[in-house]
């Protein structure tokens, strides 16, 4: 990334670009940082005048955001959730799509850019810059727009206008369409490790450091969100459904999965996707030998948990909750591979 401000600095920053890499991770931070300095009074992002002031607070006239949102709202745009993503930035810098889509809705909704949003940033960039300094405009997970609107944002950013920055913010880079990719400077930012988890909740205790890094890494702006609000996060329902298949009594799996059948589908996905992850860890690098026993998170005991992981059933617990991933993802009847998976780590708990 020092590239990145080494183009700024040279002035030979492109007028498109697209900064990928997980989601949770740097990208998001990388691009208000971008931005901070694109909009700041000394071009320096000294974090002082009265432009990073603004930009901190995510309330520069100039900086402008489009990210996906869900229908409804009065005006269909973007400006209708707005202000819940200021929030929701201000709190969770590392703010992940799941977060998000978690914050605006609780059914579900599939979050995208619509045309009409487009529409709107067309319209904003046709008017000129409230300062007159530059303008920047950061388009987050571009890869939800419409396919029918890609080619107004292709547009947008073919022609560039004064003094005018398009910062692409992607997490499914593969996604976009290779026409937008070519068109913009590339900036991809690494995984996080343990040491970004550890820096970012330095104030913690250390076992629950360890606790969010292993279930949550290298997604930061997950455990951040699961650190501020335990009592909504994944880790309640991963500790139960956990329990049920390990008890292994076929009423309370089936209420367990009747449950989980209802959620929205990318919180699923998230769901079994962290519990893979999880599981896996707890078995591979020996969870047992973490310190401290039940954690701040409450609901989970990281002991018991991978002490149920015994090494035969390691293996079954990697295949069924990756089937289930795979069924999930070509839309296979939900509650069957749900129940065939609860049963499979009963089995794989038991080491059967
Ligand atoms: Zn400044």
């Amino acid at each position: 990334m020092d590239q990145l401000f080494a183009a700024y600095s040279s002035k030979k920053l492109h007028h498109a670009n697209l900064i990928y890499g997980g989601a949770g991770a740097d990208p998001l931070p990388i691009a208000l940082n971008l931005a901070a300095q694109l909009l700041c009074e000394t071009k320096n992002g000294c974090g002082t005048c009265r432009s990073c002031k603004r930009t901190h607070k995510l309330e520069h006239p100039d900086l402008n955001f489009t990210f996906p949102f869900v229908s409804g709202g009065a005006s269909g745009t973007a400006d209708d959730f707005l202000k819940d993503f200021r929030t929701a930035l201000l709190k969770n810098p590392f703010l992940d799509p799941d977060s998000w889509q978690r914050q605006i809705t609780s059914k579900n909704q599939q979050l995208q850019i619509p045309v009409k949003e487009i529409q709107n940033l067309q319209q904003k960039l046709s008017l000129t810059a409230a300062e007159g300094g530059n303008r920047v405009l950061i388009i987050w997970m571009p890869e939800q727009i419409k396919a029918s609107a890609s080619n107004k944002l292709l547009k947008l950013i073919e022609e560039p206008l004064p003094n005018t920055f398009i910062i692409l913010v992607s997490h499914k880079k593969n996604r976009l369409l290779p026409t937008i990719v070519s068109r913009c400077a590339p900036w991809s930012c690494k995984p996080l490790d343990d040491s970004s988890f550890n820096q970012y909740f330095e104030n913690s205790a250390e076992p629950t450091r360890r606790l969010l890094s292993m279930v949550f890494s290298p997604n930061l702006g997950a455990a951040i969100t699961a650190y501020d609000d335990p009592e909504n996060t994944q880790i309640d329902r991963f500790a139960s459904w956990m329990r049920t298949c390990y008890k292994g009594i076929p009423t309370e799996i089936t209420s367990m999965v009747n449950e989980l059948a209802s959620l929205p589908k990318e919180t699923l996905k998230t769901l079994v996707y962290r519990s893979l992850h999880f599981l896996e860890r707890g078995f591979y690098h020996n969870v047992q030998n973490t310190p401290g026993k039940a954690t701040d998170l409450g609901a989970i005991n990281v002991q018991k948990l991978s002490g149920a992981v015994i090494p035969r059933g390691a293996y079954g617990i990697t295949q069924s909750l990756g089937a289930c991933l795979n069924d999930l993802e070509r839309n296979v009847h939900v509650k069957t591979t749900l129940t065939h998976t609860s049963y499979a780590l009963h089995s794989a708990f038991r080491g059967n």
